[in-house]
């Protein structure tokens, strides 16, 4: 592969930005953002955010999706992306395929539309919306085959609505990269059992049929099942809003393991993946089994646990880094380290596990 191009050393940020960074070498990684139009009043101020936060120092290009159903970005919107990032930043706007983002063949579409309304009648959040299920099919399998991503070794996932309140003063890919480890978290949550009650099952059914060996992290989730402790059929689906962080993070043998693969996941708006894991055939095998079973519409599984039981299943604890540093937010979830030197807008309060947001930069 070619040599990444050099990166010039800018100028420290004013203000609330670090000054001292590793700009080389750096790794064939990408931001990637799947988004509709109207997200941008959102996506602006996260690119703003994101880009004073790392990016206008590492330079790390951009890939932003759309979906086939929704017409392509307009030059509006290319126009204020362009303006909200780094002078110069390669920017790349592509559309899921068509086939990547629509009910699969293999099940009767007009039965998977009533599905989505008993769903939302039973309050599964996102149930009743079908662009909702595309989603999380795409991010969990489908999105490593997408041609814009088959040049990139990493990806960096963001969403509108996210903000970061320290600066992140390393690359993450690198780091990944230098410690041979697969995927990078900050969040772990708790998802509502109702959007999921058959998927840990149809895992377990395809680990007895495939003969896959499990890792590690594998036996740690199963040992939380036997012991009962969350995931269970009978186990109270939480109202979303009570869903709370896992602060059960267990730290097992100097590793942090989200406890509860089925429920407790990897919240994967944050997160940083390398795509031969995902693109490997041992992952889309599994994710094809899943997909098969078509619990993404029948159901509404979650990309977030589908990614933790994959990794959980195929990866091992080893391969997995937990960003405990990164002060990030999204929606009402927060982690906020205590790292004063980053010029960090917020403060952790360590006896609620919860923080505090002192000042925006
Ligand atoms: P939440 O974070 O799970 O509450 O859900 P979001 O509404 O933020 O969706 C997650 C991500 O998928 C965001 O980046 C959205 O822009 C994107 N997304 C969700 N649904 C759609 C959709 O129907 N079309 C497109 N293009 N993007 C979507
Ligand atoms: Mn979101």
């Amino acid at each position: 592969s070619a040599a990444a191009p050099p990166v010039p050393r800018l100028p420290p940020f004013a203000g609330c930005a670090p000054t001292s960074v590793e700009l080389l070498p750096r790794e064939n990684g990408t931001i990637l953002l799947l988004v509709r139009e109207a997200d941008l009043p959102q996506l602006l101020p996260t690119l703003r955010n994101f880009e004073h936060r790392f990016n206008a120092r590492f330079r790390y290009p951009y890939v932003l999706l759309s979906a086939p159903d929704e017409p392509p970005f307009s030059a509006h919107f290319r126009a204020k992306i362009a303006e909200a990032v780094h002078p110069g930043a390669t920017l790349e706007f592509g559309t899921v395929p068509r086939e990547h983002w629509r009910i699969p063949d293999w099940l009767d579409e007009e039965e998977v539309r009533q599905g989505f309304a008993k769903q939302a009648a039973k309050g599964v959040q996102y149930g009743g919306r079908e662009g909702y299920h595309h989603m999380c099919r795409f991010y969990s399998g489908l999105f490593a085959r997408h041609e814009l991503l088959q040049k990139y070794e990493w990806y960096w996932r963001l969403e509108p609505g996210v903000r970061f309140y320290c600066s992140v003063t390393y690359d993450p890919f690198r780091f990944l990269a230098q410690r041979n480890q697969t995927y990078g978290f900050v969040i772990t949550l708790i998802d509502d059992l109702n959007t999921l009650p058959s998927l840990f099952p149809t895992v377990e059914r395809y680990v007895q049929e495939s003969g896959t060996v499990p890792t590690d992290m594998w036996d740690f989730f199963t040992r939380a099942k036997n012991g009962q402790k969350g995931y269970s059929a009978s186990f109270p689906p939480l109202p979303f809003l009570l869903a709370a962080p896992c602060l059960s993070l267990l730290k097992l043998e100097g590793k942090y393991l989200p406890v509860n693969a089925d429920r407790c996941h990897f919240w994967t708006n944050f997160e940083i993946g390398h795509l031969p894991f995902f693109r490997s055939q041992p992952y889309q095998d599994l994710f094809d089994a899943l997909d098969r079973s078509g619990g993404f519409y029948t159901e509404r599984w979650g990309d977030a646990p589908v990614r933790t039981i994959a990794l959980g299943l195929l990866e091992g604890a080893d391969k997995v880094h937990y960003f405990e540093d990164f002060a990030y937010r999204h929606d009402w979830f927060m982690h906020c380290p205590e790292r004063k030197e980053l010029g960090c807008e917020c403060v952790p309060i360590p006896r609620l596990a919860g923080c505090v947001v002192l000042h925006v930069c």
